[in-house]
């Protein structure tokens, strides 16, 4: 830290007072808000505590113009302004990239920023951007709305079709692979291997929405084998999820292990504007020495909730990469070591929707609300049809569980009791 430099020294008790007030003559002398501000104490250097400090800023102050005018503000070497950085943000930064196995990453404001980020960064009018149909619905929205509004194409692909079938789709035009393995809702797990050696056939950068996998059941990077290395060009997260671990915030990431990547996604990051609260920031670096923790309990809870489910005559398809018969479990078993505590069932079609309601209005401990990875389990029912263009096959309705941190049999009984319901 560059020292304190008053610029005059705080009045003693005993000097005049610092502030003249006419009528109060026998007044206590006051102390000035310039004394307060441009006070002279500095803390002892070299405290050191077990968890990185909160620093909050806009303003970063120089030392003189000169240092101001010749800081860079795109590297970590020093500091310019809260939006490009301060200790505490760089610090979540450098950690969310080790994690992701990646080499540098932006924070935004949200997971659904952090892919607006992207997408602004790398794309321009006349550009197109294929998306996978089962894609996380916001992010299909955005490209439906804003981009197609800044003349930037989408199509909706199959995410789970043949890998050279998505080739086929790549045009001249084609300037970003998008990819979310699996899918938000309906947790197919795609050819993620197939579908980025596909893309970069074409010379299509590829980004991954990888909030699902959070860096832990898989690394983006590493896609290939030894003989023909592959790897996403980025990764996104909503540390909202797993990272923050407890539902209370809202925080995305951008990870890249490209240098000149990383420095076009910083420059529209800053032009943008899309600074992160240093509180926030602080609640994901408590979080994070324990996500790997929680990831893997919270994997072990859903597999014996969801193993409950798969065998309940109510339910005809579960949904769930890391079981048998779950689309794209294959896709799963070869690339990850670990699942996110998230899947969805489908119902039989013989219950109507309002009866698939009612199942969920019935749960007491599973709570309805979006997102996921945090302590309490949720439950939310989807009308799937209505929010992809690529065929479904089923017509019964889909619930979609997170599961919390409760004991798993305190869930099991749960389901039980709102099943029961069901039959009425
Ligand atoms: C939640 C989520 C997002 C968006 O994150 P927010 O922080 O809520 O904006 C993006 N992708 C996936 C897969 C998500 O689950």
């Amino acid at each position: 830290m560059s020292k304190s430099r008053p610029l005059s020294p705080p009045a003693a008790a005993s000097d005049t007072p610092a502030v003249s007030r006419p009528g109060a003559e026998a007044a206590a002398p006051c102390t000035t808000s310039t004394e307060l501000i441009h006070h002279p104490y500095v803390p002892p250097a070299g405290f050191q505590a077990l968890v990185p400090a909160v620093h909050k800023a806009s303003t970063v102050v120089f030392p003189n113009v000169a240092a101001l005018r010749a800081r860079n503000w795109k590297d970590k070497t020093g500091y310019t302004y809260g939006l490009h950085g301060t200790p505490t943000t760089f610090t979540l930064e450098e950690r969310i990239a080790t994690l992701e196995g990646g080499r540098q990453t932006l924070l935004a404001p949200s997971g659904l920023a952090a892919i607006l980020l992207t997408f602004a960064a790398l794309l321009k009018q006349g550009d197109e951007v294929l998306i996978p149909d089962n894609a996380y619905g916001p992010a299909k929205e955005l490209a439906r709305h804003e981009l197609a509004g800044w003349g930037i194409a989408h199509r909706f692909y199959d995410p789970m079709q043949p890998a050279e079938a998505l080739a086929g789709l790549i045009s001249e035009r084609t300037r970003l692979l998008w990819l979310e393995a699996p899918g938000s809702v309906t947790m197919e797990f795609p050819d993620l291997q197939g579908l980025v050696r596909a893309g970069r056939a074409r010379g299509v950068l590829t980004g991954l929405d990888n909030t699902w996998g959070a860096g832990l059941a898989f690394n983006p990077f590493v896609l290939g084998t030894r003989d023909e290395p592959l790897g996403v060009d980025l990764s996104v997260q909503a540390l909202t999820k797993y990272p923050s671990g407890g539902a209370d915030l809202l925080m995305g990431s951008v990870t890249t292990r490209d240098e000149d990547l990383h420095l076009k996604l910083k420059f529209t990051h800053m032009r943008l504007g899309l600074g992160v609260g240093a509180n926030d920031v602080e609640a994901v670096l408590r979080s994070l020495p324990s996500v790997a923790l929680r990831y893997a309990a919270q994997d072990r809870a859903a597999r014996e909730v969801a193993a409950f489910l798969q065998q309940r005559p109510e339910v005809v398809q579960l949904l769930h990469p890391a079981f048998a018969g779950s689309p794209g479990h294959e896709h799963w078993a070869r690339h990850c070591a670990a699942a996110a505590g998230l899947f969805s069932v489908v119902f039989d079609a013989r219950y109507a929707p309002e009866q698939v309601d009612a199942f969920v209005d019935a749960l007491r401990l599973f709570k309805i609300g979006y997102s996921w990875g945090g302590a309490v389990s949720l439950a939310v029912p989807y009308e799937v049809p209505s929010m992809r263009k690529t065929g479904w096959p089923h017509a019964g309705g889909l619930v979609r569980f997170s599961i919390g941190l409760e004991r798993p049999e305190d869930l099991i009984a749960d389901l039980g009791q709102a099943l029961a319901r069901l039959q009425g």
